[in-house]
């Protein structure tokens, strides 16, 4: 068997804080590890952005021909869980699988690809408490009434990760946390809880209870790929404590050198400059974010930024009478300073527009004209009869779109690199002039094959272009207030003038049109509306 070398990737790992080659520990292999919801709630960007990046990351290593096992775990049993069960008057694994299947939902609506496995911790009791079982023996954990904590001191590079030494860490928990009598540090974090009365509980060696967060993802992540894996990613807020009490547990009991070879992080989103997650409570849940735009346009906006970067979630509302955009302290009182109106929370919510996925959108729109035009193209003649050379931009398209995701997964240069190819195709679709018809026909015929492999990499681009800018216009109607309606009535009214050769008629009631914002095609099966 010959060994085939696959392609570099550079990625950059927290740990050592460098990018570093991607060597895997089985060559052609990749174990790749993200920490998944805690299942309590409705989904928001900030965990659509902790799916996609593992998502991306996982598509494009199977394009450069890696073997990838990708797990990704449900966090179903957890304080939160117990808490938001007795307000939904469920049971906790009820919420949990009701919440589960919501996340399942957003993100199969935002295009992910569904993990090879997703382990749960309820279905993972005997090696969560095995692993605690092996650190008690360690002396790296000690019980204590019932519950069990880490000894943090006993493990030497505790904070290697966090990049933070013990002393600063002692710092900032004196004065957070109350000193619990029974630990024997500040620091020290629960592997196991001893169960309160009406908890759901398991028997363990320490008596009833359940495992702490941190436990569950040293547990699975080596049920389901080994003691020492590749790729572990999340978002930058599980860095400390959870990552590096991840990292405490698995080198604890396996060993030094043990557990994630590669450690990624993704950015916070910043909602109007703030970081966005469930305890701010100022945020928009994905499901409604999707109501008003296409998912598509949600994956393509995530992925305009660099993965490692902030990203900003702008959001604008307008004064519902005089139409001034408002600033944000007018956003949370709701006073306009411009005309002194006061409008409800709610009703201003109502108006909230949003400035990025606005731009995101009409990029993709962009995208799906273009490839529903190169489609039509190609449709009227016959495929090139012989290979030769194409044009310049899009006969380099995909080895930079490449070379960007190569680098760092970076997302936000290879969608860079698709610009001058899809305007050069809209150049030559515009007017073949000065080209030899031979190489338009394999430009355009090159750019639609080599984009559905980029569709295929981003996980975006890939719909059929017709029902796409279809859906797409009537969400945008949607949004804007446009009474589709009316705007059907005057185009088959302006489409019955022009049948009656009623020009005149026909040309106001297109200026009409114009005014509301939308332009008429017409077409040899009748005429159809856009936005202009
Ligand atoms: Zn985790
Ligand atoms: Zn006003």
């Amino acid at each position: 068997m010959t060994e085939t070398r696959l392609p570099e990737i550079v990625l950059f790992d927290t740990l050592s804080g460098t990018k570093r080659t991607l060597e895997p520990l089985v060559p052609g292999r990749c174990g790749v590890y993200c920490c998944g919801p805690t299942v309590y709630g409705l989904t928001h960007l900030g965990n659509a952005r902790a799916a996609l990046v593992p998502d991306v990351m996982v598509r494009f290593l199977r394009h450069q021909g890696y073997d990838v096992r990708y797990v990704r775990n449900v966090t179903d049993i957890d304080d939160k869980i117990i808490a938001r069960a007795a307000e939904e008057q469920l049971a906790p694994a009820e919420l949990a699988r009701k919440y589960a299947d919501e996340y399942h939902r957003d993100m199969d609506d935002l295009g992910m690809l569904r993990p090879d496995v997703e382990p749960a911790v309820s279905g993972h009791l005997e090696p969560i408490i095995a692993l605690i079982g092996s650190l008690v023996a360690k002396q790296l954990a000690y019980a204590a009434d019932g519950d069990v904590y880490y000894r943090v001191r006993a493990f030497g590079p505790y904070g290697q990760l966090s990049k933070r030494s013990l002393d600063e860490m002692l710092e900032g928990a004196g004065s957070r946390i109350e000193v619990d009598p029974r630990k024997e540090s500040p620091l020290d974090f629960a592997l196991w809880k001893a169960a309160k009365p009406g908890e759901p509980a398991w028997d363990s060696p320490w008596g009833p209870g359940r495992p702490g967060w941190h436990i569950e993802c040293s547990a699975m992540s080596s049920a389901h790929l080994g003691e020492t894996f590749d790729i572990h990613t999340g978002g930058r807020d599980l860095i400390f404590p959870h990552h590096e009490n991840e990292i405490a547990q698995s080198q604890g009991a396996h060993g030094p050198g043990t557990f994630a070879r590669y450690w990624v992080h993704n950015g916070f989103i910043n909602f109007d400059g703030e970081k966005m997650s469930k305890s701010l409570g100022n945020f928009f849940t994905t499901r409604e974010i999707t109501a008003l735009y296409d998912p598509e346009t949600v994956r393509c906006f995530l992925l305009t930024v660099h993965y490692r970067s902030g990203l900003n979630f702008e959001l604008e509302a307008a004064c519902p009478r005089c139409d001034r955009v408002l600033a944000r302290a007018e956003q949370e009182s709701g006073a306009c300073a411009g005309c002194g109106a006061v409008t409800e929370p709610e009703l201003l919510r109502a108006q909230v527009r949003f400035p990025g996925l606005e731009e995101a959108d009409d990029r993709l729109a962009y995208v799906y004209t273009t490839l529903q035009r190169a489609g039509a193209f190609l449709d009227q003649g016959a495929p090139a009869a012989e290979p030769g050379p194409v044009l310049e931009h899009t006969a380099g398209m995909l080895v930079a779109f490449i070379a960007h995701m190569r680098n760092d997964f970076n997302t936000s240069g290879a969608l860079g690199a698709l610009s001058k190819p899809l305007a050069e195709i809209n150049g030559l679709l515009d007017s073949g002039k000065g080209v030899d018809k031979g190489a338009r026909r394999r430009t355009v015929e090159r750019f639609v094959a080599d984009f559905a492999e980029v569709a295929r990499i981003l996980g975006c681009f890939g719909a059929d272009p017709g029902t796409w800018l279809a859906r797409r216009r009537d969400l945008k109607a949607a949004r804007v207030g446009l009474d589709t309606a009316k705007v059907e009535e005057l185009v088959a009214a302006r489409q019955a003038a022009r049948l009656s050769r009623d020009f005149a008629t026909a040309d106001r009631l297109r200026a009409e049109l114009a005014g509301l914002g939308v332009a008429v095609q017409d077409g040899p099966s009748g005429s159809v509306w856009t936005f202009a």
